[in-house]
């Protein structure tokens, strides 16, 4: 099933929870691990062809996107703003986000920045019998109630599928720097990398 909009998913979820039939998502299928597969008798959910950004506010520096845009392309439109979306799976330019929110992916960035469940503010998830639920914020400060969010992120699609998510933005750098340094050993090496990370 190709999914175009949250009434879709909820309409396939509904009648595939009464017909007792499983329900994979799918975002680009570019997961390691082959979570987006399928077996027969399974209906695989499709989310790619929900790629729009819905929102982009450079003021709260928070993006509100479907599951479905490329990561990259997020990155990229944020980009416009001097902001960026740190999470970058060495998959972005084909990944998506939602396949990204549900596999909690990180990529290199995250030494600096956090893997992907430190840059989910809040989602719009619809469970596996149809109800549409939203977790989380849009606000710096949530403190309150159970994290579903963080709890969603990294589930790997078993505790439902994600329509939309609210999305923390960075600003980039003003200027960054590529340094090659070289260690007698590893603990050195280590070390200084620990040294570095107090300061960034
Ligand atoms: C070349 C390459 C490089 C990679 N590099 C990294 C890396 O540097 N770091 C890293 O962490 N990972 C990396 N990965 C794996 C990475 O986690 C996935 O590529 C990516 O996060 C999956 O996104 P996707 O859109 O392809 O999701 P899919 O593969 O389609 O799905 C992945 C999982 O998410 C679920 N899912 C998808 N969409 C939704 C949704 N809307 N709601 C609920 N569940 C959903 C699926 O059911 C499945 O379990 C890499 C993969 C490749 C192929």
């Amino acid at each position: 099933m190709h999914a175009a909009n949250p009434e879709h998913v909820r309409t396939t979820l509904r009648h595939a929870h009464a017909l007792r039939v499983p329900v994979v998502p799918r975002g680009a299928g570019t997961g390691l691990s082959r979570g987006a597969n399928a077996g027969t008798g399974t209906v695989v959910l499709d989310l790619s062809g929900m790629n729009r950004i819905l929102d982009l506010d450079p003021r709260d520096q928070v993006a509100v996107v479907e599951p479905g845009v490329v990561t990259a392309e997020l990155d990229r439109a944020a980009g416009e703003f001097g902001l960026r979306y740190a999470p970058d799976p060495a998959s972005a330019a084909i990944s998506t986000v939602g396949g990204n929110i549900a596999t909690n992916a990180g990529g290199l960035r995250c030494a600096k920045y956090g893997v992907t469940r430190d840059a989910v503010l809040g989602l719009d998830v619809v469970l596996a019998d149809g109800t549409p639920i939203r977790t989380g914020r849009r606000t710096v400060k949530g403190v309150t109630g159970y994290d579903l969010t963080a709890l969603l992120t990294g589930s790997e699609g078993t505790l439902g599928v994600i329509t939309a998510a609210t999305l923390r933005l960075r600003p980039v750098p003003e200027t960054t720097a590529t340094v090659a340094a070289y260690f007698d050993t590893f603990a050195e090496g280590a070390e200084a990398v620990s040294a570095l990370r107090t300061r960034i």
